[in-house]
């Protein structure tokens, strides 16, 4: 199992790691900074060094269960080699960023979350909601979140406290992952989110670019796509 160093600590922008084994996709490694592809969030991408030579690493997804570093050429690399490994970190910030302003735009809009999707400085969700919203409301309401600074914070709750509090869970497309026995909680400020996600955040709400254009479209009776562009 590749230790997920991304979970506790987004902000690690390259590290030395160990290739525990090489499949024909590219390499998994003892442990890794890299995100991969899940809960509407691109896998993270960037550039694995070996002495001189630079490979490139287009992507990161869970394949039968392995966290994979997708690479288009393996030759020359074998397990146990220890390689130095660099995150695209203006891309993988902008998800961050956005990421972190869908769980702004969750608690502006308190309806059921049915879908959605991180972008580079672009950001989507879809609501279970019947009346389409008002786009300057939710504009100047993430802007207002943004600036007011919130400290967002990562805390764990059981099983059974999820089960007993099923309200937490605000994306119905994306169930939270279960199995080790707790949950991952993402908190921001003291009462403006809270719900579980595995994905990866800014520290604080300021960190977070203004929103530049907020887009809603109509995509059946009870439901609405909100689209925001920084
Ligand atoms: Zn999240």
């Amino acid at each position: 199992m590749t230790i997920e160093l991304f979970r506790d600590d987004s902000y690690l922008k390259e590290n030395s790691v160990t290739i525990s084994e090489v499949i024909p996709e590219g390499l998994i490694f003892d442990k890794t900074i890299f995100y991969p592809e899940g809960g509407g969030q691109p896998g993270d991408q960037g550039i694995l060094i070996v002495g001189k030579k630079k490979t490139n690493i287009i992507g990161t997804k869970y394949i039968n269960n392995k966290l994979v570093h997708l690479v288009d050429d393996v030759e020359g690399l074998k397990k146990n080699d220890t390689v130095t490994v660099e995150l695209d970190w203006p891309r993988r910030f902008s998800h961050m960023q956005v990421h972190t302003s869908l769980h702004l735009l969750c608690s502006i809009i308190p309806y059921p979350v049915t879908g959605g999707s991180i972008g580079d400085g672009r950001g989507r969700l879809d609501f279970d909601l019947e009346i389409k919203p008002d786009k300057e409301k939710i504009l100047n309401g993430l802007n207002k979140l943004i600036d007011e600074d919130h400290i967002v914070s990562i805390s764990s709750i059981t099983d059974d406290e999820l089960d007993q509090n099923p309200d937490l869970v605000r994306t119905m497309s994306v169930k939270p992952p279960r199995g080790s026995g707790t949950i991952r909680m993402i908190k921001i400020g003291d009462n403006v989110d809270y719900q579980p996600c595995g994905g990866t955040h800014v520290k604080k709400t300021s960190e977070i670019k203004k929103v530049k254009s907020v887009k809603i479209e109509n995509k059946g009776r009870m439901n609405k796509r909100i689209i925001i562009n920084f």
